[in-house]
């Protein structure tokens, strides 16, 4: 009898993991559908200068709009298609979308571009770079590519030749979610990086947070003397964002100022004057 059971839970949890797996193989196959019947879209997310109050640029963030499912977050998608290295295809399409999207702006409003850390691994990158902007005309320096420190970790030289290369001819290059991970000072050193974006994680807790709050005081002390950006993502009230100005942070992303939009929405976000709240 216990070996019945031990034969029934073992089948169980068996029949469990088939689920999972088949439900993850099943996203898969939709994921490659669905770069086939172009179910992608890219979403913008201003940046403002903290100074100036203007829009600098836009991020662009990519969503799935499933036919079945709705419109689907990048968190549920993209580690699936870094897995299957779907993200390669995706990220290109992103990447020439977004530079296309861009040109239809004004000549000082840029576009930010993330790229996984598996799209280093693949040695077209820099070409497909510089094809979305000669396909677009999108000029270089209105271009800035946002990578995250996982992507130092792997391969660093091939991965910092490309870096600079991409950097040579106009592109700038952003560390995204600084602060998170394996974050190391060291990457600083490592390369010349026009931006720091400080992680939403600590501007969430900046009113709340006496650590967070000299967190993002010395990350954006660093980068003034280092003559690095610093972007603070995810500001969502007017409390945050008056101590970011306070501290002298550069730029600001986030829910106060808008959420991400589809293309058609960005001059709307561009005329419409912040909404002040005042006290
Ligand atoms: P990320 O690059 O750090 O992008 C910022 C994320 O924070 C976005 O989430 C944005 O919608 C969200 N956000 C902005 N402001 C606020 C705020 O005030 N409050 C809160 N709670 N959230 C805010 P999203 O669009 O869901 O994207 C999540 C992540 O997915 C991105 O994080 C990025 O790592 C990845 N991702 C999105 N699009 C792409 C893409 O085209 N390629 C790659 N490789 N990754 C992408
Ligand atoms: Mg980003
Ligand atoms: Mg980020
Ligand atoms: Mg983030």
């Amino acid at each position: 009898r216990a070996k019945a059971d031990g034969r029934g839970t073992y089948r169980y949890f068996e029949t469990g993991m088939d689920a999972r797996a088949q439900a993850r193989r099943i996203l898969e196959l939709d994921l490659r559908a669905a770069l086939q019947r172009h179910e992608f879209e890219v979403y913008y997310q201003p940046i403002r200068d903290v100074a100036s109050d203007e829009v600098v640029a836009f991020e662009a963030l990519v969503r799935w709009n499933h036919s079945l499912r709705g419109l689907i977050s990048p968190v549920n998608f993209i580690p699936l298609a870094e897995e299957t290295g779907l993200i390669v295809q995706l990220g290109d399409w992103v990447l020439r979308q977004a530079c296309m999207d861009a040109t239809g702006w004004p000549d000082n409003v840029d576009v930010a571009v993330n790229l996984s850390p598996v799209q280093f691994k693949n040695p077209n990158l820099v070409s497909s770079v510089k094809a979305a902007l000669r396909a677009s005309g999108l000029p270089a320096h209105r271009l800035e590519l946002e990578i995250t420190e996982s992507v130092l970790l792997q391969n660093s030289a091939a991965t910092l030749a490309v870096l600079h290369e991409l950097r040579g001819f106009g592109v700038r290059i952003s560390l995204d979610d600084f602060g998170t991970g394996y974050s190391s000072l060291s990457y600083l050193r490592s390369f010349p990086f026009d931006k720091i974006k400080i992680d939403r994680s600590f501007v969430n807790e900046l009113t709340t947070r006496d650590d967070s709050m000299a967190i993002v005081r010395a990350v954006t002390s660093l980068g003034k003397s280092l003559g690095i950006v610093t972007t603070a993502e995810g500001v969502e009230t007017e409390a945050q964002f008056e101590l970011l100005r306070r501290e002298g942070c550069t730029q600001a992303q986030g829910y106060l100022f808008s959420q991400p939009r589809p293309a058609a929405e960005v001059n709307t976000m561009l005329s419409r004057p912040r909404a002040r709240i005042v006290a």
